[in-house]
């Protein structure tokens, strides 16, 4: 069967879901690949690059959507392209299933099977194809870059002739995925980074890269932890003892980078207007819960901000895109792992297995049902 990738048509999505490296990863599993020309161009993936790996590079979308068995793709098909997709074709995409109900009822009209990288089951086995967490590591490492790229001075410390430069203070404030990367990135350029999550078992982790974790003196130490790894809502109380944390904090820190995320809930507001009043002119917010409403409350989603103390806030949306090669790279492997657990024989054939929890879990449509939510995976 052929796999392709048509090109993103989401304004400013640079990324592209098969790059040349992934396509021979497909090939050896028995698939042929197909790319509409120019959709790696913005990952600086060339047509003839693809070409030189083997794979067919076609003009169009239509052409691509019609000679493709698969359609691979980072964002969302929008209405148009559902519109003209033809029927029962089988799709892999980020699709956020619980909020686009509409779209799914569209996919699943023109009887799609479709598998959501958003849905990939968190699971030990499934790590290799969890795009969330490839993408979540390349959003803090690029946290850290458009830090640095807005901050006025060193993040290292430095005893230079012309005097002592003191090293920078980074607070980053949720310590998961992305908020693990951001720490190694600012620990790996000399800053002094100290971080503070709702689940205490992150200590350890945090402290291993050399960085300070931040203690709450709260007698339920476990309040904000919930089930399956993830934070949960913490109570009034503990959250305003994280805040009088936070307010000692502002005044002395040069950079904050939140990543505090709840499943299935806006972000909590953990960052206020009187902290960044109270930070040094000259700091700066970068804002990785900005498409979920933020962390800060002075947070504008996709924009960046300066306030009137100097504080510059940073609330892009698109941190994974803005690093379009490396992303498409660990995205297109996710993939070529999903196709190759799709691909048991090896033989260029899909085999939608709903016993298979990771893929059970990743199928939101099949066969003309809408098969989400799933049932919760058996294996942890
Ligand atoms: P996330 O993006 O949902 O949240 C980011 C972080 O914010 C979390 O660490 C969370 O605890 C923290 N947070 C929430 N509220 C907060 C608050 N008020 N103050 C401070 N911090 C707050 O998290 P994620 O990166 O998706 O990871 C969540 C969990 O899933 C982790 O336990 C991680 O190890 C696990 N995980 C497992 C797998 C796997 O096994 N395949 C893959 C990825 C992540």
């Amino acid at each position: 069967m052929r796999i392709g990738a048509p090109a993103e048509i989401f304004e400013g999505e640079k990324r592209v879901a098969l790059t040349p490296e992934s396509a021979k990863r497909l090939q050896k599993l028995g698939y042929e690949c197909l790319v509409q020309s120019g959709a790696g161009e913005a990952a600086s993936f060339k047509d003839e690059a693809y070409a030189e790996a083997g794979v067919t590079v076609v003009e169009t979308a239509a052409d691509l959507w019609s000679q493709a068995d698969v359609i691979v793709k980072v964002r969302a098909p929008s209405d148009e392209e559902i519109a003209a997709a033809p029927e029962g074709k089988t799709l892999i995409s980020f699709i956020w299933p619980a909020q686009n109900e509409e779209m799914l009822a569209a996919l699943n009209a023109k009887r799609m099977t479709v598998l959501a990288m958003d849905m990939v089951p968190r699971i030990s086995r499934a790590q290799k194809m969890d795009a969330l967490s490839s993408m979540a590591n390349i959003g803090g490492y690029r946290a850290v870059v458009e830090a640095a790229n807005n901050f006025g001075r060193f993040f290292t410390g430095q005893v230079t002739a012309a005097g002592k430069v003191p090293p920078a203070k980074i607070l980053v404030v949720g310590a998961g995925v992305a908020g693990l990367a951001a720490i190694g990135a600012a620990q790996a350029m000399g800053a002094v980074v100290r971080a503070f999550d709702v689940r205490p078992e992150v200590a350890e982790q945090i402290e291993s890269m050399g960085a300070e974790f931040l203690f709450l003196d709260f007698e339920d130490s476990q309040d904000g932890a919930g089930t399956g790894g993830y934070a949960a809502p913490s109570s009034p109380e503990f959250r305003e003892k994280q805040l009088e944390l936070f307010r000692a904090q502002a005044p002395e820190v040069d950079i904050v980078i939140t990543t505090a995320l709840i499943p299935g809930r806006p972000a909590p507001k953990l960052w206020t207007e009187d902290m960044v009043l109270a930070m040094k002119n000259g700091s700066v917010i970068v804002d990785l819960a900005a498409e979920r409403g933020g962390n800060c409350d002075l947070t504008v989603p996709d924009d960046k901000i300066v306030t009137e103390n100097g504080v510059t806030i940073i609330g892009y949306t698109d941190l994974p895109s803005r690093m379009a090669t490396q992303s498409s790279n660990l995205y297109g492997t996710n993939i070529a792992h999903m196709m190759s657990d799709l691909t048991p024989e090896k033989d260029g054939k899909p085999v939608v297995n709903m016993d298979d929890d990771v893929i059970r879990g990743s199928t939101v449509c099949h066969q003309g049902e809408i098969t989400f939510p799933p049932p919760p995976p058996k294996v942890k």
